[in-house]
C-alpha cells in the first residue's frame, strides 16, 4: 500500500515542479516536471496537466478587479471532468483549498485561493449537440456565453437571457446569478438551467436538477462555488429572433426614469429594459437614459414604434433608435471592451458596486447615492440602473429584495490600480452604500467588491443561509471550496 501523503507533503508535492508545466510520464510511471524533472508526490494520473510555472500562479493571483492577489500553490488545465474529480479528491484527502476560476472576471478575489489549487474551467467549452427542434443544450462550465450564443444561433435558438457581456464563463454566471435586461421576463441565466453536472468538495460527480439531488442543485445555483465545481450545465433554450429594433430613450427625472421602466417590465411591453445615468458636464449625475430593446420575427411581431412607446414620457428629440441582428446586439459591448483594451483601462483596477434596491424606496435611495457619486470615482466606467421582476426569479440563493420589482443599481468604478489609498476609499464608501441599501431591504448582488465578512454573509442569505450551510456540511465537508468568498 502506497503510504498516503500528508498535506505537507501533498502541496509540496504540488509546488515540487517549480517553474514547469507538469505531467504524467507514461514510460516511468511517475509525475515528473517537463522541464526540471523533479518528482511530484502523490498526485493522481491526470489527462491534463498541473502548472506551478510563475506566470500560471501569478496570472491566476489576480482578476478583472486588480485589488486582491491571492498566489495559489498550483493550477490544473483540465484534460477532462476525470481530473476535476482526481484533483479535488486529491485535495479534499489533503485538505488543500481549491478554487474554480472562469473568465477570472469576478472583481474582489472571489476565484483566487492562497497556497491552494486554482481549477481553470476553461478547456471544459463543449456545446451541444444542438439542432432545429433542440429545448436545451448541455455546455462544458468554461464555455463562454459568447460561444454558446453562436452555436445555439446557428439552428435559430438562444439562452432565454444574457449578461450585458459575453465572454463570461457559463460556470461563473451560474455561480453567481446572471443578470441582464431580459431577466424582468425570463429569470436571470441561474432560473434557465434544467440539470447541473457537478464535482462536490469531497470529489463526487453528480448530476443535479429540480428532481435528481434537489438540495445540491439549488446549492450550486447563484451559490458561490461553496458546494461543487460546475462542470457541465444543461440550458433552456427558445426561438431566437434575426433582429431586434434598439431604443435608447433619455429622462431627466430619476423618478419618471424609474416609474417608466416600471411600467414597461410589469407589462412586459419589450423582451429587454436595462438602463443608465449619465453625469452633466458640471458632474452631477442627473441624465437617465432607458435602453429598450424588442425582438422582431421569428421571436415576435415586426416592432411597431407607436405601440411600443405609447405614453413613456422621455424626450423624444433625444430617442434614437435602430435595427440590429440579434446577435450584434448580444455582443454590443465588444467595440467598447476592445477600445478599453486598447487604451490600458481594462488593466485598472474595478471596485464594482452592485446593489438590488428595493423598488418602493429606489428613487430615494438611488438619488441619495448618486447625489455622493462624482465623475472622478467613477472614472471611465458607467452607471447602470434597471428593474427586475421579484415573480421572474426562482433561485433560492440569488437573493433580491422583498418587493415585487428591484432595480440594479450598479457602479462601475474604473481607477488606476497602484493608487490604493483611492480603492480602499472607494471599497469603503462601496461599504457605506451597501449599509445605506442594506438598512431600507437592499441586497448586494456579488460580484462586485464589497468588503463581507461571514457575518455579513449570513445576513446576505437570510432564511437560505440554513440550507446553504447544510449543503456545505454534506458536499464540502472539508470546507476546501472556494475561500475567496469568506462565507465559511
Ligand atoms: C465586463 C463585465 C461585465 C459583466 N456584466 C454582467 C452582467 O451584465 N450581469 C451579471 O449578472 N454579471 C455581470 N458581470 C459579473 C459576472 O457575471 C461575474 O463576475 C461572473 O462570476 C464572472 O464570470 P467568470 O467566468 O469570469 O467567473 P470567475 O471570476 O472566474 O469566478 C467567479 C466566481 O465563481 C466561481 N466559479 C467560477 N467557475 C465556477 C464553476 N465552474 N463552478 C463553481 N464555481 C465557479 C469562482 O470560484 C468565483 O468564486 C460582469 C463582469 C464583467 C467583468
Amino acid at each position: 500500500m502506497p503510504r498516503t501523503p500528508s498535506r505537507r507533503t501533498a502541496l509540496q508535492g504540488l509546488a515540487a515542479a517549480g517553474a514547469a508545466v507538469v505531467g504524467f510520464d507514461p514510460f516511468t510511471r511517475s509525475w515528473a516536471a517537463t522541464t526540471t524533472d523533479r518528482p511530484l508526490v502523490g498526485l493522481p494520473r491526470l489527462d491534463g496537466s498541473v502548472h506551478t510555472d510563475d506566470a500560471s500562479l501569478a496570472a491566476d493571483a489576480d482578476d478583472f478587479g486588480h485589488i486582491v492577489h491571492r498566489r495559489p500553490v498550483a493550477v490544473l488545465r483540465p484534460g477532462s471532468v476525470h481530473d476535476i474529480v482526481a484533483m479535488v479528491r486529491f485535495c479534499n484527502e489533503h485538505g488543500v483549498s481549491v478554487a474554480p476560476r472562469g473568465q477570472g472576471h469576478a472583481t474582489q478575489g472571489q476565484a483566487q485561493v492562497d497556497g491552494g489549487l486554482v481549477i481553470e474551467t476553461t478547456p471544459l467549452a463543449s456545446i451541444g449537440p444542438v439542432g432545429p427542434g433542440s429545448t436545451t443544450v448541455t455546455v462544458g462550465a468554461g464555455a463562454r456565453w459568447s460561444e454558446v450564443a453562436r452555436a445555439t444561433l446557428a439552428h435559430g435558438l438562444t439562452p432565454p437571457t444574457f449578461t450585458d457581456y459575453l465572454e463570461l464563463s457559463v460556470g461563473g454566471t451560474l455561480s453567481v446569478g446572471g443578470i441582464g435586461g431580459q431577466t424582468h421576463q425570463q429569470g436571470a441565466q441561474v432560473d434557465n438551467v434544467t440539470e447541473l453536472q457537478v464535482v462536490t468538495g469531497a470529489g463526487h460527480l453528480v448530476r443535479c436538477s429540480p428532481t435528481h439531488h434537489r438540495d445540491l442543485f439549488l446549492a450550486v445555483l447563484a451559490g458561490l462555488g461553496q458546494c461543487a465545481v460546475i462542470v457541465g450545465a444543461t440550458l433552456r433554450l427558445v426561438p431566437a429572433p434575426e433582429t431586434v429594433r434598439h431604443y435608447l430613450l433619455p429622462y431627466d427625472d430619476l423618478r419618471t426614469f424609474l416609474d417608466d421602466q416600471r411600467l414597461l417590465v410589469e407589462e412586459g411591453r419589450f423582451d429587454y429594459v436595462e438602463g443608465q445615468v449619465t453625469a452633466d458636464p458640471a458632474g452631477a449625475f442627473n441624465g437617465y437614459v432607458l435602453e429598450a430593446v424588442a425582438y422582431g420575427p421569428p421571436a415576435g411581431p415586426a416592432p411597431d414604434d407607436t405601440t411600443l412607446l405609447r405614453g413613456l414620457r422621455h424626450d423624444p428629440a433625444g430617442a434614437q433608435t435602430s435595427d440590429l441582428g440579434y446577435y450584434d446586439f448580444l455582443d454590443r459591448l465588444a467595440a467598447g471592451v476592445a477600445a478599453l483594451k486598447e487604451a490600458g483601462l481594462w488593466a485598472f483596477a474595478h471596485p464594482w458596486l452592485n446593489l438590488l434596491l428595493p423598488g418602493r424606496s429606489a428613487a430615494t435611495l438611488a438619488a441619495s447615492l448618486l447625489e455622493d457619486l462624482t465623475p472622478a470615482d467613477l472614472g471611465p466606467g458607467v452607471v447602470l440602473l434597471y428593474p427586475v421582476l421579484r415573480e421572474s426569479l426562482h433561485t433560492p440563493l440569488l437573493r433580491t429584495p422583498e418587493d415585487p420589482v428591484s432595480y440594479l443599481l450598479a457602479v462601475l468604478r474604473t481607477t488606476p490600480p497602484d493608487d490604493t489609498a483611492t480603492v480602499d476609499r472607494l471599497l469603503a464608501a462601496n461599504r457605506a452604500a451597501y449599509d445605506t441599501v442594506h438598512a431600507a431591504g437592499g441586497t448586494h448582488y456579488p460580484v462586485g467588491s464589497v468588503p463581507f465578512d461571514a457575518a455579513d454573509w449570513r445576513e446576505h442569505f437570510g432564511p437560505a443561509y440554513r440550507r446553504l450551510a447544510a449543503a456545505r456540511h454534506t458536499y464540502d465537508p472539508r470546507g476546501i471550496l472556494v475561500p475567496g468568498q469568506g462565507i465559511f
